[in-house]
């Protein structure tokens, strides 16, 4: 079935902050754009933009007038350029300065658009819709760029950095955390006889499977080929190792449907979980060597590393 068309500017779950001091045409765009269908929160000052814009679900587009007491528009507009590493915000600054040399000046302080006052609804409401699409673009980027295109999965990366905060996060409310490093037994003979597109299906299947048996606050990604990586938060060594058993049997118990038949796979599991001190790198190595363990064992099998039971 073909997904539905939808309207890549419509207003959606996108939320606008609209920072304005005077109060009058503050509150007249904060009645057009709810009635246009945003979601819409106010400052009325700099200061309130910025602290608008630390929230967790701070707004995808912020339209910022120029000149405010304190901290003006400009400088909101780079402190928001200066904290990278989060989703796109897309700015508007709204100013009685047309000049070039102040045009000039808002795109240098990272601003994607201007509107001049005072200007016609119509108008803004254009430049609203531009930056809905350019927002979704970011995000739309940002998912492609973090997962794995054939299981879905966290690729490596991705999965990497959400890891390391999870660590962290263990060591900081002194958690457990447990990691399993799953790797599908013989898939090289998968590709080899029955050709890329069955070992395609077998691995978006085990990814599936797994997927199904992780709770929400579960990190599961695709490490490499045929091995992924799943990180348990709260999870000590015991509750990890079963779960790991859940996971063995959950591939083991039913066969994989390919082009060609119906195959029977099985998968070795290391389990490791956090310890004091343990970086992320470090424990993923650890999860590893359990897992080479299983395999040389005579794999379809789960190894922990008791040496990091807590
Ligand atoms: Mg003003």
């Amino acid at each position: 079935m073909a997904p539905a068309e939808v309207d890549p500017s419509a207003p959606g779950a996108v939320k606008i902050l609209i920072a304005e001091d005077e109060p009058v045409s503050r509150l007249r765009l904060q009645s057009t754009l709810q009635r246009w269908g945003y979601k819409v929160t106010t400052a009325g000052d700099g200061a309130e933009a910025l602290h608008e814009m630390q929230k967790p679900d701070r707004p995808g587009i912020a339209i910022l007038d120029w000149m405010m007491p304190h901290v003006d528009g400009l400088d909101v507009c780079r402190s928001i350029r200066a904290t990278a590493d989060r989703d796109y915000t897309y700015v508007i600054l709204l100013t009685s300065l047309d000049r070039e040399e102040d045009i000039v000046a808002g795109f240098d302080a990272g601003a994607d658009d201007y509107i001049t006052k005072p200007f016609s609804l119509h108008e803004l409401h254009a430049r609203i819709r531009t930056g809905v699409r350019i927002v979704r673009l970011h995000e739309q980027l940002r998912a492609a760029a973090m997962h794995d295109s054939l299981t879905g999965l966290l690729n490596r990366r991705a999965f990497f950095e959400i890891f390391e905060k999870e660590v962290s996060r263990a060591k900081r409310q002194q958690l457990s955390l447990g990691i399993l490093m799953v790797d599908l037994d013989h898939f090289k003979q998968v590709n080899d006889q029955h050709g890329h597109l069955a070992g395609d299906a077998v691995l978006r299947e085990a990814a599936r499977r797994l997927r199904r048996r992780v709770r929400a606050t579960d990190v599961v990604g695709r490490y490499g080929g045929e091995e992924f990586v799943v990180a348990l938060p709260g999870s000590d060594l015991k509750q990890a190792v079963s779960i790991a058993e859940e996971f063995r049997h959950c591939i083991a118990s039913e066969p994989f449907e390919v082009p060609s038949g119906r195959l029977t796979m099985t998968t070795s599991v290391g389990v490791v979980t956090t310890w004091d001190m343990a970086e992320a790198e470090h424990l993923l190595k650890t999860a590893d060597e359990a897992l080479y363990r299983a395999k040389a064992a005579g794999r379809n099998r789960v190894v922990a590393d008791l040496r990091t039971a807590a």
